[in-house]
This record gives C-alpha cells, sequence and structure tokens, in this order.
C-alpha cells in the first residue's frame, strides 16, 4: 500500500499530465494481475469499480471517530488540523502520526478489508474493521487509503489519464483502452485485460450496463457552430435522468449513469420493453410526464432510488423514456455504425408510449440554433444536444461529437450570508457562498442556493480576508457573516426545496460576479424567484412531448 501511496503522491507533485500518466504507467506495469486490478480502480477514486453494486456505506462522521480515537486528539485538535487541509486523508496522515502500528500491508489486504466493511451490518463492525485497517497502516499510505474511502484523491488524476496510463503501461493504443472501459465499466478489468493482450474480444454484452457518451458544453449558438462546421444535428436536451435500457425476450433491465440498476424504480417502462419485440440496448432520458406534458424534476425525484413503488405513487408520478440512441439491435453492437445510421435504426422500431423519440433539428446557422434554442426553452426544457451525425459511440465527453448548449435561466443579485473553505486548489481560502434573497413580507433574508464561485483568485483571496473580519459565528468549516455582499448569480433552473427557508433552490448556480455597486438593500426579493418559478416550472411545462418524434435526416 505504501507504493500505491508514494505514485499517487508523486501523480499529485506534478502538474505535467505527461509525467503523471508517466508515473502511473511505470507503477500499474510492474503489478499482477489481482494487485493491478485494485490498484487502478483506486487511482480513479473509488474503492470498488464502477459497476460494481457495492458501497461502503461508511460516513464522513465514522471516519472522523475512527481517525480521532485512533489519533487520541480531542476534537478541537483535530478539527484544527482538518482546517488546515481541508481534505480527508492530509488530515488524517497528520493526525495519525506516530498513533499507528504501521505493518507491511499489501493492497490485497486492504482490498479485503473494504470488502469485509462493506459486508459488516451496522455502524459499530464497520467502525472496529476500518478502526483495525488504519490501525495497522503507515500514516502515508492511511492517507491514501481515507482519500480512496472518500471516494476522491485529489491528485489531479482524472479517469481519462488513468486510461492514458493503462495504455502505456501496456503498450496499448489509448482508443483500445478507452473502448474496453466503456464495455465492461470498469477499469481494473480493463487494466487486466490490457495487461493480458485480451482486448480484442471485447463487445456489448446484454445485462452489463456500458459507461455513457457525454457532452462537452459550449458557451453560445456562434462557438456550436463553429464546432460543428456550419450546419448542426440538434436534439432537445431533457432534464430527467439518464437511462440505459437493455432487454431480451426473457429480461429487461434498466441502468443509471453511474451504472447502477434502476429497473425497479420504473416498472413501467420495464414491463412495456417486454413487449417490443427486439433484444436491443436503448439510450435515453427518463422523465416525469403525464397527459403529453413533462413533470417537473422535483417530481420525477419521488421516483428516484425505489426498491418498490407504490400503485399510488405510479399514478401521481407516471414516468417516460425519451430515447436517442440505440447501441445493440437483434444481436448486432451499433457503436461503430454512424449516429445516423442508428437514429434511423431507432425510428424503424416505431416505438410506443412509454417510449418517445428526442425532438430532432436541424440547424445552418447561429441564428437559426438561437431559435431553436428559444423553442426548446419555451417548450420548458433545459437546451440543446448538438451531435455529429458522423459520429460512433465513445464513453465520456472527450471526443466532442456531442455538444451541449445550455444558458442560464436567469440572473439574480443576492446576498452572501455563509461561506466555507475550500480545498484542493481552493485550499485556504473561502471559497463556497451560500446566498439569500430578501423575503419582503417577513422582512428577512431566505437562503436560495450554495455555490462554488466563479470569481478569480484574486477577488476570492481578497473577498475571504472580507468575510473573516465580517464572520458572525465561526462553525469551523462553514462561517456565517454580516450579509453585506452583494453577488449576481446565474442558474439554469429553480426547484421547489425543503432544504432553505425560502422554500425553493437555484439549480446549477454560477457566482458571476461580485456587485460592489449594489448594496443589500437592492438585492431581488424573494417574489422575483417564486415568478421565475411559476413561469417557468410552475404547473407543468409545456412540452407537449408526445409530438417530439421527429422524422429523422
Ligand atoms: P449534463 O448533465 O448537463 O452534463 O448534460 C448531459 C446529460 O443530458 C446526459 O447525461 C443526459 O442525461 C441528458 N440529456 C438530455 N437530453 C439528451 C439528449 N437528447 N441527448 C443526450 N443526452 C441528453
Amino acid at each position: 500500500m505504501l507504493e500505491f501511496a508514494r505514485t499517487a503522491g508523486a501523480v499529485a507533485a506534478t502538474t505535467s499530465k505527461l509525467e503523471k500518466v508517466r508515473i502511473l504507467s511505470d507503477y500499474l506495469r510492474r503489478l499482477d494481475a489481482a494487485d493491478l486490478r485494485l490498484a487502478a480502480t483506486w487511482m480513479t477514486g473509488r474503492p470498488f469499480s464502477l459497476n460494481d453494486p457495492r458501497t461502503l456505506q461508511l460516513g464522513g462522521r465514522a471516519m472522523w471517530n475512527a481517525v480521532g480515537s485512533l489519533s487520541g486528539k480531542d476534537s478541537d485538535e483535530l478539527g484544527r488540523v482538518y482546517l488546515k487541509h481541508s481534505d480527508p486523508g492530509d488530515w488524517a496522515e497528520e493526525v495519525l502520526a506516530g498513533h499507528t502500528e504501521p505493518r507491511p500491508t499489501s493492497l490485497q489486504e486492504v482490498g479485503a478489508a473494504f470488502a469485509e466493511i462493506e459486508a459488516a451490518s451496522g455502524a459499530a463492525p464497520k467502525l472496529a474493521r476500518l478502526n483495525e485497517l488504519l490501525g495497522r497502516l503507515d500514516p502515508a499510505a492511511a492517507k491514501y487509503v481515507v482519500k480512496i474511502m472518500a471516494n476522491d484523491l485529489r491528485i489531479g488524476l482524472q479517469e481519462g489519464l488513468v486510461e492514458e496510463a493503462v495504455g502505456a503501461a501496456f503498450e496499448l493504443p489509448l482508443a483500445t483502452v478507452k473502448r474496453v472501459h466503456m464495455l465492461t465499466g470498469d477499469i481494473g478489468e480493463t487494466a487486466v485485460r490490457a495487461r493480458a493482450g485480451e482486448t480484442e474480444g471485447a463487445t456489448i454484452e446484454l445485462f452489463k450496463p456500458i459507461r455513457f457518451m457525454l457532452a462537452a458544453a459550449v458557451a453560445d449558438a456562434t462557438e456550436a457552430m463553429q464546432r460543428v462546421g456550419g450546419r448542426a444535428w440538434t436534439e432537445e436536451k431533457y432534464d430527467g435522468v439518464r437511462c440505459q435500457l437493455h432487454r431480451t425476450g426473457s429480461r429487461v433491465a434498466l441502468y443509471s449513469r453511474d451504472l447502477r440498476e434502476t429497473t425497479a424504480a420504473f416498472p413501467e417502462v420495464a414491463e412495456a420493453a417486454e413487449q417490443m419485440g427486439h433484444d436491443l440496448l436503448l439510450d435515453g432520458e427518463i422523465l416525469a410526464h403525464r397527459d403529453g406534458r413533462v413533470l417537473r424534476f422535483f417530481e420525477l425525484q419521488r421516483r428516484l432510488g425505489r426498491k418498490v413503488v407504490s400503485a399510488a405513487l405510479l399514478e401521481a408520478v407516471p414516468v417516460v423514456l425519451v430515447a436517442f440512441d440505440l447501441l445493440y439491435l437483434d444481436g448486432e453492437p451499433l457503436l461503430d455504425r454512424p449516429l445516423r445510421e442508428r437514429r434511423g435504426l431507432l425510428e424503424g422500431l416505431r416505438l410506443k408510449p412509454p417510449f418517445l423519440l428526442a425532438r430532432f433539428e436541424t440547424a445552418s446557422s447561429a441564428a437559426e440554433l438561437d431559435r431553436v434554442f428559444a423553442e426548446t426553452r419555451e417548450r420548458g426544457n433545459e437546451g440543446l444536444m448538438l451531435k455529429d451525425p458522423e459520429s460512433t459511440y465513445t464513453p465520456g465527453r472527450r471526443g466532442l461529437s456531442w455538444l451541449k448548449l445550455k444558458r442560464p435561466l436567469a440572473t439574480l443579485d443576492c446576498v452572501v450570508t455563509a461561506v466555507e473553505w475550500g480545498h484542493g486548489k481552493r485550499r485556504g481560502v473561502l471559497s463556497d457562498y451560500t446566498f439569500a434573497v430578501r423575503d419582503e413580507q417577513n422582512d428577512r433574508l431566505v437562503n436560495v442556493g450554495k455555490a462554488y464561485t466563479g470569481l478569480t483568485d484574486g477577488e476570492i483571496a481578497t473577498m475571504t480576508g472580507h468575510f473573516l473580519e465580517h464572520t458572525v459565528v465561526d462553525h469551523g468549516r462553514v462561517l456565517l457573516v454580516d450579509p453585506d455582499t452583494v453577488v449576481e448569480v446565474a442558474f439554469d433552473s429553480i426547484q421547489r426545496s425543503a432544504r432553505h427557508q425560502s422554500g425553493f433552490a437555484l439549480r446549477f448556480p454560477r457566482i458571476v460576479r461580485l456587485r460592489p455597486d449594489r448594496t443589500p438593500k437592492d438585492i431581488d426579493p424573494l417574489a422575483a424567484v417564486e415568478e421565475l418559478y411559476d413561469r417557468f416550472f410552475g404547473g407543468e411545462s409545456k412540452t407537449a412531448l408526445a409530438e417530439v418524434a421527429e422524422p429523422g435526416p
């Protein structure tokens, strides 16, 4: 485990991506298959592979207790050190120094401990096993074990770089590694296959979810048109949850974006899929939907994560699957066929509700694209996806074959009420702001959201000084501050929320800029939030999805 920690430390110490890949590939190349499987997975910052349904079920509190009791330090001291690092792994390394009895510990032993922690039922047995594991580690190794358990290594190593390192370690083209990774949904398995030279036979197997193709963001229609070379294929971008549907004659399964099975949450979709008459793999978006209209995301949330859906909930929140891609049909994987053909085959299925087709249009100028975008927003949808009709299906967002065009719904002037210490690059500065609007009726400020600032490093540093001087209550990680700083906040949507006193939460908020020209008296009232909510999300949105199926290109 120490060797893993040293490698991760070296990866963190360089900002050069090339160097990160070189360090990691040198390490991976030296491992046997069993260690390689674990190390590759852990380097993506997760204890179990992406397609493994297990989770440790271990909250931050358990980690705090385990590390805290081993360290013998009181909670003030633990808190003080935590604040210095704002990272559970770095914190654990410092407070555990001299308080463990390090024994050589292999990756396999750590892997076995993760499995036991997962399998232990109840907080106390989990904690006992965690204590045992941490107690035998060198603090430098404990640091990374804690980071893996917290699902975040923070060493500047995105999944794409781990794929590159696997390719470099075993002399395979990156495209081959990505493809195997897409199909297996498991970077550990991918690395093991790469090591054994068994990458050729990888193909779609129904009921093994594959990784999803994602989109890169573009700022506006002009940039979008430049990227797509003057002619855009657009699809409406629906605000629901991503879904992969696998079907054979005897079985149907649905999977979420993180490759978890979600069949039980959407029984009406699964049952309808049984009648389809084809073996297939569909990619699409699940939406709450009734009488041809999309219901709010808030409604859909009531269906998410359910193991059983009551008849009452089925009735109250019916769902549809808006299909936009077909990746397998009757024995034939379609990943390498151009989107144009995949869409043609998808339309040929003549899907019936609860299956619908994503609305499709083309645009050949930025002005036309703006018009399509405006109409999409009128129908209550989030924005547009722009897809290259000649593109094959590739996972991740790197390829630029899919672009997404969203735009803030509006901006609001809000006042900052609380701030939080950042981590990673933002360590040591207050980088996370909670902000409020004015509830005029009750003459008070009510929070509507929280966001990392989009301010410059200089502004953040200045504001950190300001907030420290204007702290009213110091909760350690979070400081409540004098409400004297006005910020302009952009957001994409508004949701009802019991979390904030306002009753609303802005979705995907970004702090666009400071408004030193405004005082807290000038901020937007709660009534403005209510009005936007009613206008765009009140009742049901206007999308008549029954009409979305458009003829293809
Ligand atoms: P974002 O979550 O903003 O990164 O946008 C990507 C997500 O948009 C995808 O993962 C899908 O869940 C969703 N989406 C909605 N409509 C579409 C569409 N027509 N094509 C692809 N993705 C879509």
